[in-house]
């Protein structure tokens, strides 16, 4: 069997493979950072893979600082909190470990610490981005703990807006860590439900990649991949977290979905964006709520193009083969049947309705969807999840 083990360069700088965690002191030098903040969750800084993790850095001499107050679906408050922390401590660099949301907040404070302007001035428009001082943004050593968002591979960071309740993108091409350890013996520990909902984040960001309209060769064959490495691979490490090789090719496909979703995203992150900006779910997992009901909402579109991935992923049947397929690993991973059963005492009365809707066909992602997103879309959508799966 091939080793999987390996140096990447592409989209940054990535060491692959299980027990690398190990070469942390050895990046951090080689990063030119002498006094790095090492940003995560509370969970996760409780748990023994992050303290064994810190020893590392501890046993090199390396001065480090610890930054933790990062909520799932981390808002400006968390933001604001770290910058003091890496302000006070004189930080030059930050290692981000964790799932997307310790991540996305590490790249953000290295980021936004050295900034003038308000956070929301860098959203993901047009070339907002380039009203930032591109010297002043710290680098990032990224050490993804879940195999799902691909932020370690990305060049933005999801923060959400309290005032507006919206999920904002904030965007910077200098976001990019400038080193990745991908070890996929991190994400051993993940519960089922983080290993469930992660690894449909991935497959949700490599299908809608494959789906979205435009000429993007390359992204297509990375989407392609990682698709089938989900489909093979989520049902293993979710049956059994310790099997390695399936961690491994998770955590690779979870940075083919970042790397692949340049090509655009679209109404299954524009539908769960919304309900996880309202309602603080799981990401993954919302996304997962919502895939059947896209593809179907979107068949007419894609489906020729379902039909060459069906049948790279080895899927007979077309576009209903491929469905079948998404329906059944849904059901296997326990993916919540409709968003009743997924969201505590939900009130979906018409206006909140009517919002969810609009804030869809607003969400940055809706441009990519083959099909064009309306509001009567995305309530038809909306109203196929309320139901559920078929
Ligand atoms: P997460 O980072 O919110 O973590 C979920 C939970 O899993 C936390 O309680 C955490 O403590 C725990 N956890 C993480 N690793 C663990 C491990 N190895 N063992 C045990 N527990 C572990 O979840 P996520 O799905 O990785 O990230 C979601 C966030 O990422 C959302 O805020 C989402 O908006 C964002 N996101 C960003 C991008 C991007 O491109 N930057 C893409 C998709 C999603």
């Amino acid at each position: 069997m091939t080793k999987l083990v390996a140096n990447w360069s592409f989209p940054t700088a990535i060491r692959f493979g299980a027990g690398r965690v190990a070469e942390l002191p050895e990046v951090v030098a080689k990063a030119g950072m002498s006094k790095p903040l090492f940003v995560t969750d509370p969970g996760l800084a409780k748990l023994p893979v992050t303290a064994s993790t810190l020893r590392l850095l501890s046993e090199a001499g390396v001065a480090y600082g610890v930054f933790s107050d990062v909520k799932p679906n981390p808002v400006e408050s968390n933001l604001e909190a770290g910058i003091a922390i890496y302000r006070q401590g004189g930080h030059d660099g930050v290692i981000a470990f964790g799932g997307g949301s310790a991540l996305d907040l590490g790249k953000l404070i290295a980021f936004q610490a050295g900034q003038t302007r308000p956070i929301w001035d860098f959203e993901d428009i047009g070339d907002w981005w380039t009203r930032a001082d591109a010297d002043a943004i710290a680098p990032v050593i990224a050490v993804p703990t879940t195999a799902g968002t691909g932020s370690e591979v990305g060049r933005a960071g999801v923060l959400t807006n309290e005032a507006t309740h919206t999920k904002k993108v904030i965007f910077h091409p200098k976001m990019l860590p400038v080193t990745v350890i991908a070890d996929p013996e991190l994400t051993v520990g993940m519960p089922p439900f983080i290993t469930a909902g992660t690894g449909m984040d991935a497959l949700a960001h490599c299908l809608e990649a494959w789906c979205a309209p435009g000429y993007h060769p390359m992204a297509e064959g990375i989407a392609a991949e990682g698709v089938r490495l989900v489909l093979e691979n989520l049902p293993k490490a979710y049956a059994d977290g310790t099997d390695i090789e399936a961690r491994a090719h998770m955590m690779s496909a979870a940075a083919m979905g970042a790397t692949s979703f340049q090509r655009g995203l679209g109404a299954i992150h524009s539908l769960s964006h919304p309900i996880g900006a309202l309602y603080d779910t799981h990401h993954g997992m919302t996304n997962a709520v919502f895939m059947p009901h896209v593809l179907e909402f979107n068949r007419a579109a894609i489906e020729t193009r379902m039909e060459r991935l069906a049948a790279y992923c080895g899927i007979s049947g077309g576009f209903d083969g491929f469905l079948a397929r998404v329906n059944a690993l849904c059901a296997e991973l326990k993916v919540p049947e409709s968003l009743p059963a997924f969201i505590d005492g939900l009130d979906m009365d018409e206006e909140r309705r009517q919002l969810i809707a609009e804030m869809a066909v607003v969400d940055p992602t809706a441009g990519g969807n083959p099909v064009e997103l309306t509001v009567d879309g995305a309530l038809d959508i909306l109203d196929r999840a309320m139901k559920g799966r078929r």
